[in-house]
């Protein structure tokens, strides 16, 4: 790519994201900028699977703005749900669901799944969507397995931290520092990856 864009759109509406993608994107020379600064809300988000999702949202910042745009789309599959909820984390308790309602759902229904069973993984997918027809988007996607407990540990991170237990760290999501967090997570895997084809794409002009 001869001039990577100065500017790319950050279709979320959450700072923290920002702030991390910020930070991971430091090394490019790049402004990233929060969809919120254009006054974009978010579509609706209507794919059946994590990268759909990603993807629609990332190609309409870029209708919206003009601008190339990154977007996530990210959620928890317990394997003894089937993958549930899936695309649905954050509505799994109902359309306004909290996080608090959405983590006695799921404790409920594990209720009586023995130990061994209760393993899930927190999916991460990522694609920055061009403006023009040349550059096809780049993909990433990152996966973050552990075990869900009976019970919270933990009062940091957020959604479904408190009960996702990772045992090669002996904590769960909601006891490590976002730091620590972004070391082992879906999500820093997932932009560890698109920044790798990121920098490729640099080093070839
Ligand atoms: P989204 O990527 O912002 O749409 O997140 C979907 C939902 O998945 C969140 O509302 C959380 O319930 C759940 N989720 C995604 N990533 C994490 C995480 O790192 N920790 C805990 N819950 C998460």
């Amino acid at each position: 790519m001869k001039n990577f864009p100065e500017k790319i759109v950050l279709a979320t509406g959450n700072v923290g994201k920002l702030k991390e993608i910020n930070e991971l994107f430091a090394a490019i020379p790049t402004d990233i900028a929060a969809q919120g600064e254009f006054g974009i809300e978010s579509p609706e988000e209507t794919g059946q699977t994590f990268m759909e999702n990603a993807l629609l949202k990332a190609r309409y910042a870029v209708q919206q703005t003009g601008l190339p745009a990154i977007a996530d789309d990210s959620g928890l599959s317990v394997d003894a749900l089937d993958g549930r909820p899936g695309v649905r984390s954050a509505r799994y308790a109902g359309e306004d669901a909290t996080d608090a309602q959405n983590i006695d759902l799921l404790l409920k229904e594990l209720d009586s799944v023995a130990e061994d069973l209760r393993g899930a993984g927190f999916y991460c997918a990522v694609a920055l969507v061009f403006p023009d027809d040349i550059h096809a988007p780049l993909i990433a996607q990152g996966v973050w397995r552990g075990q869900i407990l009976r019970q919270r540990e933990g009062i940091g991170g957020f959604g479904y931290d408190p009960v996702f237990y990772d045992k090669a760290e002996h904590k769960t999501g909601a006891q490590m520092s976002r730091t620590e967090k972004n070391a082992v997570s879906h999500r820093g895997g997932a932009f560890s990856a698109l920044l790798q084809q990121v920098e490729a794409l640099l080093e070839k002009n």
